[in-house]
């Protein structure tokens, strides 16, 4: 039996799950397990109730959503782990071997913060999949992820994964008042070697700062035009949504 750590059975805080979603890891029938807590504080984040959760013990215990994949495992291809950030959980790897345990496959998202246990994550072979955020240009990163830590920790984890042979992809959602055309190519350049960079538009709604969930999206026509700037440096950059 795990032991009791951060205040939950399996040193995990559950905040969210989906039993079954298609979106949330690249061409699998997915569970998805959103993990609370966050470092960052990005003004757009669509997820505030998981970024400053209240307490922390598990809105659904990690044991209850383990049993629901031993159920459901000849259904399911695997499972996303997704949040807040994932690996600030300290149960994290553990409740990725049990995951494993059921034959499933792996997806990690992260806000690449931590480049410590993504190393760990990386040199255990515990994930099939990791999709990292890349907020902003370096010079941004503080206003895009409300952040004062260290960037050098994301700059770590950009060069881990490219250097891995886990399959990975970065992602930027493209935030107005936050991002420009201008930010394509260094954003470009930061990833450069990537075999896939995903952008994705920001949606208005319920966001972390209520300044930003009235705020229109970019029209397509601006994605497409960041899209064509950072094409030359992954071998493939792709609008989703
Ligand atoms: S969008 Fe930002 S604040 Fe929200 S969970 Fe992701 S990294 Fe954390």
């Amino acid at each position: 039996m795990p032991k009791k750590a951060g205040g939950t059975m399996y040193g995990i805080c559950i905040g969210g799950y989906i039993p079954t979603s298609f979106l949330d890891f690249p061409g699998s029938a997915a569970a998805v397990v959103f993990l609370k807590g966050c470092q960052f504080r990005c003004p757009f984040c669509h997820n505030p109730e998981l970024v400053t959760p209240k307490g922390e013990t598990d809105l659904i215990p990690a044991g209850q959503i383990l049993d629901d994949f031993r159920k459901r495992k000849n259904f399911l291809d695997g499972v996303c782990i997704s949040g807040g950030e994932p690996t600030i959980q300290p149960g994290l790897l553990p409740f990725l071997d049990l995951i494993r345990a059921e034959d499933l496959k792996i997806k990690l998202d992260t806000n690449g913060a931590r480049p410590d246990v993504l190393e760990q994550v990386l040199a255990s072979g515990k994930a099939d999949y990791i999709a990292m955020d890349v907020k902003a240009p370096w010079e941004k990163y503080p206003l895009a992820s409300g952040w004062g830590g260290n960037i050098e920790s994301v700059k770590e984890s950009i060069s881990l994964l490219l250097g891995s042979k886990t399959a990975f992809e970065f992602r930027t959602t493209l935030v107005p008042g936050i991002h420009s055309l201008e930010d394509a190519n260094p954003m470009g350049r930061m990833i450069e070697g990537a075999p896939l960079y995903v952008l994705q538009n920001f949606r208005p709604g319920h966001t972390l700062s209520p300044e930003f969930s009235g705020r229109d999206p970019f029209p397509p026509e601006f994605l497409e035009a960041f899209r064509e700037t950072a094409a030359p440096f992954a071998g493939e950059v792709r609008i989703r949504g």
